[in-house]
């Protein structure tokens, strides 16, 4: 077997090993023999010098003009755009998604990146006339300081940089920790930045598991933002953990996303687009579609248009062109859906589609769940209120249009919602009443580069990143008052 790689933690400009000297594999979920590489298992103290690092980094950082700092950036940007198949390939051998999948990644953070670059000259503060002759009032933007980005395996290289990127165009520093699934798309990206000639000490990465080295991140009194993506459970404890340090945080968690369906003209286009909202990325993505509302006098008619789309998609190695469908992460997460799968029979649902693992050849050597419709679902059923993060999509009936909409918010979730109506006041209803950061009205989930990005309820805490929003979370405001006469 040919040597595998042992890749480090990148601090303070250089790449060092962990103090553990510790490695664990990162392995390719489409072929469990494939080592990617060795990548640190760091531990407090790795997190400790890098937070030191970002600390005396910050001082040159935040003081560069914002040209400055943008000439980087861009530099950055631009290797981004260049490299851009070459991270999608090893984004695919890292994280299963198919190829098409992944490269939507860099090309997509080009355009995020380009965006927030030019926010950096637009950093506006607050003018106000003063109640007192000869003073000028001005509330100037300055930013945080250390941030810490935590990030998630399921957008390892986009996630990432929507977090990195606005944190630097506001003049902080960064600790970031990628996820434990996919840290060689951390490693890509401090490459990036390493080319792109970025001051030593700007962006820290401390690679290693979360569960021994996230609270001595969010624990530390030097970091003063933390913008975190991953489950409701993590936010809560970095939530309480940053509360005592009034550390601020950006919290982006899980969704139990619903869809409704009333009254549509176009079933047939409405089930392709919701397969697509459920199934895409094995449905791992926190805006999938999980839960499909549909009134009784359309369900039959819209079950079975959901029921082929169900079966239209491809299972293998995301690098095959023809695959549509990627594996599952990793071999607990796969447990898990399977886990779901199963108590939705006992609890009396009907598997309509799918609903296996796949086995034999090449399914043998990962995991590969089939996208799974479950009909006859009712509320209380567990596939009906947690978040499976699976290729699962479920189906409730609801009698009427108020009842619907009140099964939609019915979670404790409020992150993302879709509604199919030819019905204009179903539209304007809907969008007053449905508890969620995002609603989308015809169409699946899909979102746009430059719009805010957000949850409400469990979903999400603290300014929306991306686009315009995500200043007010890597900024805070200090107000001068100055007496000229
Ligand atoms: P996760 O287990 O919450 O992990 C997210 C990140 O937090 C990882 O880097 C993880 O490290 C780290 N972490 C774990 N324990 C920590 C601790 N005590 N303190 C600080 N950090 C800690 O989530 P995941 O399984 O990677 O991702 C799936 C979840 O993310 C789903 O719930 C999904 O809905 C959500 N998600 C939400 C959005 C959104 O924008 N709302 C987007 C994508 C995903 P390790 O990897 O080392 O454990
Ligand atoms: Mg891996």
């Amino acid at each position: 077997m040919a040597d595998v790689k042992k890749y480090m933690n990148f601090i303070d400009g250089k790449w060092v090993a962990p103090t553990t000297n510790e490695y664990y594999d990162n392995i390719n979920p489409a072929n469990r023999d494939d080592v990617i590489g060795k990548y640190p298992l760091s531990a407090k103290q790795d997190v400790d010098t890098a937070i030191e690092s970002c600390q005396r980094a910050f001082k040159v950082w935040s003081r560069m003009l914002v040209g400055e700092r943008e000439k980087i950036i861009n530099k950055f940007v631009a290797l981004l755009d260049e490299n851009k198949q070459k991270i999608g390939e090893m984004l695919t051998r890292e994280q299963g998604k198919t190829l098409k999948e992944a490269l939507g990644e860099p090309t997509r953070g080009v355009v995020e990146c380009r965006y927030f670059m030019g926010e950096g000259t637009r950093l506006e503060g607050i003018t106000m006339p003063s109640d007192r002759p000869g003073v000028m009032s001005v509330a100037q933007r300055v930013p945080l300081g250390v941030v810490a980005a935590i990030a998630p395996w399921n957008f390892p290289f986009l996630t990432p940089l929507r977090k990195i990127m606005p944190a630097l165009v506001c003049g902080n520093t960064v600790i970031f920790k990628p996820a434990f699934e996919t840290p060689h798309c951390g490693v890509m990206i401090m490459e990036l930045f390493e080319q792109a000639g970025l001051p030593a000490g700007v962006v820290n990465m401390v690679i290693g598991k979360g569960s021994v080295m996230g609270d001595a991140i969010s624990s530390n009194p030097l970091v003063r933002g933390i913008t975190f993506t991953g489950s409701t459970a993590v936010g809560q404890r970095i939530n309480e953990t940053a509360a005592k340090n009034f550390t601020k945080v950006q919290l982006e968690m899980g969704g139990k996303n619903p869809s409704v369906v009333a009254n549509y003209s176009k079933l047939a286009s409405a089930a392709k687009q919701l397969a697509g909202a459920a199934y895409a990325l094995a449905g791992q993505r926190c805006t999938s579609i999980s839960r499909v509302i549909v009134l009784e006098d359309q369900a039959e008619e819209f079950e079975n248009y959901l029921a082929e789309e169900t079966t239209k998609f491809v299972m293998g190695d995301g690098m095959d062109p023809k695959v549509t469908i990627g594996p599952v992460m990793n071999q607990k997460a796969c447990e898990d859906i399977m886990g779901y799968i199963q108590s939705a029979k006992d609890e009396g649902a009907t598997i309509r589609v799918g609903g296996k693992q796949l086995t034999g050849g090449i399914y043998d050597k990962g995991c590969w769940i089939e996208p799974t419709l479950i009909t006859n679902v009712t509320q209380k059923m567990k596939v009906a209120i947690d978040e499976i993060f699976g290729p699962v999509l479920v189906v409730l009936r609801a009698k009427n249009f108020e009842e619907a909409v009140a099964m939609a918010n019915d979670t404790k979730y409020g992150l993302a919602a879709s509604i199919f109506t030819d019905d204009l006041d179903k539209i304007y209803y809907f969008v007053q009443e449905i508890e969620s950061g995002m609603v989308h009205i015809n169409h699946g989930t899909v979102t746009d580069g430059t719009m805010p990005f957000g949850g409400v309820k469990q979903s999400g805490i603290g300014q929306f990143s991306k686009g315009k929003t995500n200043k007010d979370f890597f900024t805070q405001y200090k107000v001068v008052y100055t007496k000229y006469v």
